[in-house]
C-alpha cells in the first residue's frame, strides 16, 4: 500500500507537508483520470501510481480506460506516429472509425466529475460531453511537430478543454486555452524503482539466463519503430568491434499498441546470429525491468521521438549510466557530459557507450549526478505537487498559478 510518509526519507518532510496541505483544499472534488490502455507504456505506469497516492492524500480520485476494437487502436498509433511526425496518412474512414469509438465511450462513460482529465489523443472526443465541470487534456507525446492534418483535428478537441499540458516546452502549441508545462514522473517505492535485493537480481538474470561476465547494455522499452531498436543493435555492433559485450532489448506491448509484435519479430530476427544479444519478450513485470536495469552497465535509450521516456528517469534513479537520443523530453533529463551523455547518431551512440565502458568512474558520477537530479526534478511527489496546484488554478482562474 502506497503511504506519504514513506516519501519523506526522499524528499524530505516539507514536500509532504505541502501536499497535504493543497489536497486538504480539494475535498469534496472528484477527479477523473481517462488513458486508453491499463498495461504497458508511459502514462499506465505513472497511473498506477499517481492515481492511489492521490487517494491516500485524501483526493477523491479513479481512473478509467476507454474500449477500443482492434481497427480503432491501429488508427491511434497511426494518429502517435504523425503526431511525431512521421508522414502518414489518414483517410476520413481512420477519422471516422476515431469518431465513431469516441462516440461509444461517451455513451458508456460516466464525465460528470469535478474535473475530467484526460491523457492523450485516443479519448480527446469525450469533451463533447463536457458540461460546467473542468476539463484538462494532458498530452504526452511529443508534438514540437505534428503532421498538420490531424493537428488541425485535433484542435477543434483541445481548444474547448480548460487547460492543456505538456511534458516540455519545446511542444507548447498555438491554443486559445491555458498551457501549462508539467514534466511526468518516476515513483521511487515503485517496485520498477526501489531498491531490490542483490539475490533478486541474480534471479531474474538466471530466469533469462544472463551473465554478467560481459558487460551489459540495456534498451528496456515497448517494442516500437519510434524507440529505434535496429538503431540500438547497431550501437552495439560498432562497440563490439573493440569491447566485448552483450545486448539486452528488452520489453513488452501495450494494449493499445498493435505494432509491438511485428516489430518483435524484426528486431529478433536481425539478431539471431549473436549469442550475446538478448531480446526478450517480457511479460508486465515490474520487478523483472528493475533488476536488468540495476544489472545493467549502460542503459539507452535510442528513440527516434520521445514524449518524454520515463525509462530514462528510471535508469538514472540508479545511477545508471545513460546514453540516450537528443530528443523530446529526454534533455530535460539529461545535461550532456553532466548527467548523461546524449547523441545524435548510431556513431555518436556507440562512441559514448565505449567512453562509458572505458572509464567506469566517469560512468559511475555521470549515474551519481543523474540520480540527484531525478530526484530534485522526476519524482512523482513533484508531479502530485504541480497537478494539484493545476487543479486548484482551474477553480481560480484569476490567480495566476506559474508551475
Ligand atoms: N515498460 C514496462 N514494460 C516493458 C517496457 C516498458 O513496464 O516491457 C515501462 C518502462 O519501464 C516505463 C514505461 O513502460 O516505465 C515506458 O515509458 P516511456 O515514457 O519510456 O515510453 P512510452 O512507452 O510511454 O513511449
Amino acid at each position: 500500500m502506497i503511504r506519504t510518509e514513506d516519501y519523506i526519507p526522499i524528499v524530505g518532510e516539507p514536500v509532504i507537508t505541502d501536499l497535504r496541505l493543497l489536497a486538504q483544499k480539494l475535498k469534496g472534488r472528484k477527479i477523473v483520470h481517462v488513458n486508453s490502455t491499463a498495461i504497458g507504456g508511459g502514462v499506465a505506469e505513472i497511473l498506477n501510481r499517481m492515481n492511489p497516492l492521490l487517494k491516500e492524500l485524501g483526493v477523491e480520485s479513479s481512473w478509467q480506460v476507454i474500449k477500443g476494437g482492434e481497427r480503432f487502436f491501429e488508427v491511434t498509433k497511426k494518429f502517435h506516429n504523425a503526431l511525431h511526425g512521421k508522414k502518414t496518412e489518414i483517410t476520413k474512414d481512420d477519422f471516422g472509425v476515431f469518431i465513431e469509438n469516441g462516440q461509444k465511450n461517451a455513451e458508456e462513460m460516466a464525465t460528470d466529475a469535478d474535473i475530467m482529465f484526460i491523457h492523450d489523443p485516443q479519448p480527446i472526443t469525450l469533451i463533447n460531453k463536457k458540461k460546467d465541470n473542468r476539463w484538462i487534456w494532458r498530452c504526452h507525446v511529443d508534438v514540437s511537430r505534428p503532421q498538420d492534418d490531424l493537428w488541425r483535428f485535433l484542435e477543434e478537441y483541445i481548444q474547448r478543454y480548460d487547460a492543456a499540458v505538456f511534458s516540455a516546452p519545446s511542444f507548447a502549441q498555438k491554443l486559445a486555452i491555458r498551457q501549462i508545462l508539467i514534466a511526468p514522473s518516476i515513483d521511487p517505492l515503485s517496485d520498477k524503482n526501489r531498491e531490490l535485493p542483490e539475490e533478486q537480481i541474480e534471479d531474474v538474470l538466471r530466469q533469462y539466463q544472463l551473465s554478467r561476465a560481459k558487460p551489459m547494455i540495456t534498451q528496456i522499452s515497448r517494442f516500437d519503430r519510434l524507440k529505434d531498436p535496429v538503431g540500438v543493435i547497431k550501437v552495439y555492433q560498432l562497440v563490439k568491434k573493440y569491447i566485448d559485450c552483450q545486448l539486452v532489448l528488452a520489453g513488452g506491448g501495450a494494449t493499445d499498441d498493435p505494432e509491438g509484435l511485428e516489430v518483435f519479430e524484426e528486431v529478433k530476427s536481425l539478431a539471431k546470429n549473436d549469442s550475446d544479444i538478448h531480446i526478450l519478450l517480457l511479460p508486465q513485470n515490474d520487478i523483472v525491468i528493475n533488476a536488468l536495469q540495476r544489472a545493467s552497465t549502460v542503459i539507452m535509450q535510442k528513440s527516434l521521438k520521445e514524449g518524454f521516456g520515463l525509462t530514462v528517469s528510471e535508469a538514472l534513479w540508479k545511477a545508471k549510466p545513460v546514453v540516450a537520443s537528443n530528443v523530446g523530453g529526454i534533455p530535460l533529463q539529461i545535461t550532456h557530459k553532466y548527467s548523461g551523455l546524449l547523441c545524435h547518431s548510431v556513431e555518436g551512440a556507440a562512441f559514448a557507450v565505449k567512453q562509458l565502458l572505458h572509464s567506469p568512474q566517469y560512468a559511475k558520477k555521470l549515474g551519481e549526478n543523474g540520480r540527484e537530479h531525478v530526484r530534485n526534478n522526476f519524482l512523482l511527489t513533484r508531479h502530485l505537487k504541480d497537478y494539484l496546484l493545476l487543479f486548484h488554478s482551474l477553480y481560480h482562474p484569476e490567480d495566476i498559478v506559474y508551475l
